[in-house]
């Protein structure tokens, strides 16, 4: 799918609607997507056959605390942000509907949601939404063997089952619970994966998605955007805390595609596909990472922070090794060379990027080690305490020149 433009083409979003026999396996419904292009857009939405029920007893009585909800303090003007979240008390569900549903934090009134995606941008600085993100949790029938977030069995389960590696929200199910303007910021995903998001029950959710062929014209911008930010961090949109809006994105060039996700529906993010987005009320979604054999050059190639130690990383060996042997050892001696998928060899030759290189192998020890006992830092968003905001907030201004 794609539509004219100016003479360019842009890949459009593309919906799915299996049937229960064409949605059973998970991982080949993906490999069916792909071959009719809907990786191109970076973002696609899969309608599951109305017999598919993830969760028999519904959704009334949830008993579940939110333990660590934020609040998303957002500071900037004119369709350039950057978002703060601050850590806020532990609330169940039950409170935090009351909270989302309360005259201060409510959805405003609109006659649709071209509308609401206006008054989304017009007052996204106050009031500070409290969003309930990146909790370890499902909501999915453990008996359900089809499209089940919690195990897809996709070949990023090599990660868990080689390195005994657990990754928080990657290789397992987060949920979130989401109230009116509560933001997930520009980002790709960790180590460029894919994700899965399912909406299980609420107010929609609105997504922006820029095709990966678009993404370094869009980091271009950003760095453009938010230069100190750059300079202290080359892949500082892995932080997720940048919002870009739609109107700056078409001032700049920058091709993206916009969608409105309801209840019943899931997304699948591909890799290296950024996008951002933002809940129209009280809602419920469960996500998690995933990987076919398309993503291992992805994976192998990725920009990753090194400015925090709280960034996901995978080792790449296991990948290697299984699915491209011919390229191992010269993936372990650090010359298998090579650009990112999405990066034009004859534009590369001439100036190399860091993240084309091989990457330094270190026979996995730059996993990340399992989360233990405290919240996981990791995630959607970088959580910052009360204490340490007006710390970040210093340190960015004092990054400034
Ligand atoms: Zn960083």
């Amino acid at each position: 799918m794609e539509s004219a433009c100016g003479g360019n083409s842009i890949p459009e979003i593309m919906v799915f609607r299996p049937t229960m026999e064409e949605f059973k396996d998970f991982n080949k419904y993906v490999l069916y997507m792909e071959s009719q292009g809907a990786h191109k857009a970076g973002l696609a939405k899969v309608i599951p056959p109305a017999e598919w029920i993830p969760c028999r007893n519904g959704y009334t009585d949830i008993d579940i605390t939110i333990p660590d909800p934020i609040s998303q303090v957002v500071s900037g003007h004119q369709g350039v942000y950057r978002q703060y979240n601050v850590e806020s008390k532990a609330l169940t569900v039950a409170q935090f509907k009351k909270l989302a549903n309360s005259a201060r934090y409510r959805t405003p009134k609109h006659l649709d949601y071209e509308e609401l995606e206006r008054k989304y941008w017009k007052n996204i600085t106050f009031p500070n939404p409290i969003y309930g993100a990146d909790m370890s949790g499902s909501l999915t029938d453990t008996d359900q063997d089809i499209w089940n977030i919690n195990r897809l069995g996709s070949i990023l389960d090599y990660v868990g089952e080689d390195y005994g590696v657990k990754i928080e929200g990657v290789n397992t199910a987060y949920l979130y619970f989401g109230m009116w303007k509560t933001t997930f910021a520009w980002h790709t995903e960790d180590m460029d994966l894919y994700s899965i998001n399912y909406l299980h029950f609420g107010a929609p959710k609105s997504w922006y998605a820029i095709p990966p062929q678009h993404g370094r014209r869009f980091e271009k911008l950003a760095q453009g955007l938010f230069p100190s930010s750059f300079d202290a961090c080359p892949a500082f949109m892995r932080h997720k805390m940048y919002l870009v809006s739609p109107t700056i994105l078409k001032k700049n060039y920058i091709s993206f595609n916009k969608i409105t996700q309801e209840a019943g529906e899931f997304m699948i993010t591909f890799p290296y596909g950024y996008h951002s987005g933002y809940n129209h009320g009280f809602n419920c979604a469960e996500s998690t990472n995933f990987a076919t054999e398309r993503w291992i050059e992805y994976g192998k190639r990725c920009l990753q922070c090194k400015c925090r130690d709280d960034g996901v990383r995978i080792c790449m060996d296991t990948f290697v090794q299984r699915f491209q042997p011919e390229k191992y050892h010269l993936w372990k001696a650090g010359k298998d060379i090579a650009p990112h998928p999405e990066d034009d060899q004859s534009r590369m030759d001439k100036k190399r990027r860091p993240y084309m290189a091989a990457s330094i192998n270190d026979g996995g020890i730059n996993q990340k080690p399992p989360e233990k006992n405290h919240r996981p830092t990791r995630g959607k968003w970088q959580v910052f305490s009360h204490n340490c905001i007006c710390q970040m907030l210093d340190s960015n201004t004092y990054r400034k020149r």
